[in-house]
């Protein structure tokens, strides 16, 4: 019985699905090289193929393997020889580490799907507001959609719990409890931030802090819920502030904000993406 409808994923070993996955992340972080690229310079992610940008030529598919081509190429051009940046290899292999942790973490659930989606939308954010200060309405809003969607789909016990007793949902069904769990954490997430920008902007008079903030932990605040979405503003601002004072000792200069907050969200959102609920968890215990 080959073709039995129960030959699926269920037969196949945990390795063999992990290296997988491991490929599969590659692909996807090349994909996402392509969005980093292109989305902040308006020009369509699917047409034409990759090219050199220093000589226009055409990369042919041979050079064009995730991270294999890069080492073989010794980070250059095979027509002009230019540079290649090694953020490319860095980023296919970030999100293919990423997607083995998160299978490691998560195992064959439908939550390490949704966990996939949520961190190959974080990955772009922080490089394209590293590069350019932008966080992208174009990855921002269908994100957030897509985020109250898998997590109907997808329900987190813990947030699912938490919203029930918090409104007395006891009788709902899980993936609507989810639903108010999302949209609470969507308000947890954007008030948050909006208010601290407002306060920033009264206090200092300059913009501190950009609307593309706000929609991204609108996004982040979709999926994680209220608790863990404070957790990660926090972190954030945590590593913010080390690395701030850091690079003032290291290059001198003023407190003015030089990185763009997003480049903190995104690692703060993923980290708590793996242990949010458990450092939540001790945290309480630790106060009561
Ligand atoms: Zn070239």
């Amino acid at each position: 019985m080959l073709f039995n409808k129960k030959v699926t994923m269920e037969y196949l070993p945990d390795s063999f699905l992990a290296i997988a996955i491991f490929v599969f992340g590659l692909l996807i972080g090349s994909f996402l090289n392509v969005v980093i690229y292109r989305l902040p310079r308006r020009e369509s992610i699917i047409f034409p193929g990759s090219h050199c940008p220093s000589c226009n030529v055409a990369v042919k598919a041979y050079d064009n393997i995730p991270v294999l081509s890069y080492a073989i190429l010794r980070g250059r051009c095979r027509n002009c020889r230019a540079p290649i940046s090694p953020v490319y290899p860095a980023v296919e292999l970030l999100v293919a580490c990423l997607y083995l942790l998160l299978f490691l973490s998560d195992g064959r659930s439908r939550i390490f799907v949704a966990d996939l989606v949520f961190v190959s939308l974080i990955v772009p954010l922080v490089f394209i507001d590293l590069r350019h200060k932008l966080l992208p309405n174009a990855i921002t809003y269908p994100g957030f959609l897509l985020m109250i969607v898998l997590r109907a789909l997808a329900p987190d016990t813990v947030i699912v719990n938490w919203t029930s007793r918090l409104f007395g949902l006891s009788d709902w069904p899980d993936w609507g409890v989810a639903l108010v769990g999302s949209a609470l954490g969507a308000l947890a997430g954007g008030g948050s931030l909006w208010l601290v920008r407002a306060l920033y902007l009264w206090l200092r008079k300059v913009e501190g802090m950009g609307l593309g903030d706000v929609k991204m932990m609108i996004m982040v605040g979709a999926f994680l819920g209220w608790q863990q979405t404070l957790l990660t503003i926090f972190i954030a601002s945590l590593i913010g502030s080390v690395v701030g004072v850091l690079l003032i000792k290291l290059k001198g200069g003023t407190m003015k904000m030089e990185i763009p907050f997003g480049v903190f969200l995104g690692p703060a959102a993923i980290i708590v993406l793996f242990v949010g609920h458990e450092l939540i968890t001790w945290y309480v215990e630790m106060y009561t």
